[in-house]
């Protein structure tokens, strides 16, 4: 079977933290059974995360996608080398992957935090930490938190005097770069986001599917940084978190009524399957 109908094929981008998997026991069971429904008829599950490529190989290992993944906040699209049949630019191979790197290498990115050291200011990074230092203050275990090190593209620290906030963010924009916070770290990168990753996919997707289909994106996520992908995408969906305030978007979507991956998979199941008599 496969995910024509009328002339149209779906692509799904998703978010995996608060998303497609549980934001406190990293479940995706909720999913399951959409996810396999999808693997039948051929819908690829694009994973569009601020995770690292290691963080996300797990899981796209785990759930069996194998399709390209979007890491690091728009850092990188890893592209398993035999999937797209034509020729397309990419900036490196690693392993099975053809890369697109749109972030700016960590080594860059370093510098700046060197500088920021060098001024005084106290911040700590990934790097900094011990694994069992990291693996303590996230939660994470300890084969994640070594997962979560490895940064490609982005720096995540924590600052350690509140008040240097302004003069640390101040150096990043002078040097070029951006920050952002998150919850418990701050990130510091380069002028990627997820959108501009889902815009060169789908780009690939169209031309993979040629003229004579059309091509339907879905996009799924909960948080701030999700706000760019759901924005280059056909049907943005938000799904519902409790744990932080709501994102303020200015455009259509559809909010789902429960959290996680069950809202994820009943959205899903939805749109595609419900309403379709196969
Ligand atoms: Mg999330």
């Amino acid at each position: 079977m496969d995910s024509s109908k009328n002339n149209e094929k779906i692509v799904i981008f998703t978010d995996l933290d608060g998303t497609l998997i549980d934001h406190k026991d990293y479940s995706y069971i909720d999913a399951s059974k959409t996810l396999k429904s999808l693997k039948k008829r051929n819908i690829p599950v694009i994973l569009c995360t601020s995770k690292t490529r290691g963080e996300t190989e797990k899981y796209t290992d785990k759930l069996n996608l194998r399709y390209p993944f979007i890491v690091e906040n728009g850092g990188a699209i890893f592209i398993p080398k035999d999937y797209f049949s034509f020729k397309y630019p990419f900036d490196k191979t690693m392993n099975q992957y053809n890369v697109i790197e749109l972030g700016t290498p960590i080594a860059q990115l370093n510098k700046v935090v060197k500088q920021i050291k060098k001024e005084g200011f106290e911040l700590k990074t990934f790097s900094d930490m011990s694994v069992s230092e990291l693996s303590k203050e996230t939660g994470l275990t300890k084969m994640d938190a070594i997962r979560a090190k490895k940064r490609e593209y982005d720096v995540a620290f924590r600052i350690l005097d509140p008040k240097d906030k302004r003069e640390i963010a101040k150096i990043i924009n002078a040097a070029g770069y951006n920050t952002s916070a998150g919850g418990r770290y701050h990130h510091l990168m380069g002028a990627n986001d997820k959108g501009h990753a889902v815009k060169i996919l789908t780009d690939l997707f169209r031309k993979r599917y040629g003229g004579s289909l059309k091509l339907k994106t879905i996009g799924l996520g909960d948080g701030e940084n999700d706000i760019p992908m759901l924005k280059n995408v056909d049907i943005p969906i938000l799904v519902k978190n409790r744990e932080h305030k709501k994102p303020e978007i200015n455009f259509d979507v559809t909010y789902t009524e429960f959290e996680g991956p069950k809202g994820w998979s009943e959205t899903i199941e939805e749109l595609l399957f419900e309403s379709k008599s196969d």
